[in-house]
């Protein structure tokens, strides 16, 4: 990952940390303007005070009482905040992340999820709100598609299926699969790279004319948990590029067992005679692969 990438991330992060924190001052602020919340927050103070001189200095006596007082006052406490429209939630920081309350410490798993939507802002890619839950009956082949989706989605990293693809037509609901596939990964905090053909083969040149240069984009391609791939087949073909660099990128997630899904309109006959035998057999692999041909009717048309 580079500098730039990482800058980003910890800048997301902090901001998300100090709106958590401004907002509860806020609201600690207006119960505080209160009286009586002041006047609990003293009580209570006094009370865990007490208490832990008597754990320390003697620890037999009987704290029952004190216990049950302050869990007396905790109930006046949520009952006051209610009257002014807050909870107990609302004077603490809510973090986005719960595990490492927005700092990101020991690499927590919501940098994936960070490191995904800034990719994907990058390509000018936006995600969708389409997801498994939502979506509707059509027909058999996008449903059994779906179905099979979902439970990927659901099972992974342990899945036994890496390399994914699917073929049909225009309009038969690739993209909306694949829609779903993103969110619902990206929901989980698993770091995805949506490209659409048309983008890949851009970063394909990108990297064939500034040769040198570190690319974040190029070694997403190969370091993403999830690679998609929308649309493929709709490029245009570049001499010396868009074959050579599509088998690199495939050929290390396969030794590298990555999970790559790609959509296309060709069938597998099409993708040989344009991509050739080294590609095809990188994607139709019996063992770690599986393919969908969703026929159907066009999903645009019903809508
Ligand atoms: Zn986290």
């Amino acid at each position: 990952m580079n500098y730039d990438i990482k800058r980003k991330i910890n800048k997301i992060l902090n901001n998300r940390r100090i709106r958590a924190i401004a907002v509860a001052e806020q609201n600690l602020k207006i119960a505080r303007s209160f009286d009586i919340y002041r006047l609990i927050e003293k009580k209570e103070a006094e009370l865990k005070i007490k208490l832990a001189n008597i754990l320390v200095e003697s620890p037999k006596v009987d704290i029952t009482k004190i216990n049950a007082e302050l869990k007396k006052l905790n109930e006046i406490k949520i009952k006051f905040l209610k009257k002014i429209g807050l909870t107990l939630n609302d004077i603490e920081p809510n973090y986005v992340c719960k595990l490492c309350n927005d700092t990101g410490k020991d690499n927590c798993k919501c940098i994936n999820k960070i490191k995904s939507e800034i990719l994907q802002e990058s390509l000018g890619i936006k995600l969708t709100e389409d997801s498994f839950e939502k979506a509707k009956y059509i027909n058999k082949d996008l449903d059994n598609a779906l179905k099979f989706m979902a439970k990927w989605c659901e099972n992974y990293p342990n899945i036994n299926k890496k390399t994914i693809f699917i073929s049909g037509g225009t309009g038969v609901g690739k993209t909306f699969l694949s829609n779903c596939v993103v969110n619902s990964l990206v929901s989980n905090n698993i770091f995805v790279y949506y490209v659409t053909a048309f983008k890949l083969n851009q970063i394909f040149q990108d990297k064939y004319y500034l040769k040198n240069i570190y690319d974040d984009n190029f070694n997403t391609l190969i370091d993403c948990d999830v690679l998609i791939i929308d649309d493929l087949g709709t490029e245009q073909l570049i001499k010396n590029v868009t074959i050579n660099y599509l088998y690199l990128i495939l050929n290390e997630r396969n030794i590298n067992e990555k999970a790559t899904i790609i959509n296309s309109n060709l069938d597998a006959d099409n993708m040989i005679d344009r991509y050739g035998e080294r590609i095809f057999s990188r994607i139709f692999d019996k063992k770690q692969g599986v393919a969908f041909k969703l026929l159907g009717d066009d999903v645009r048309l019903k809508k």
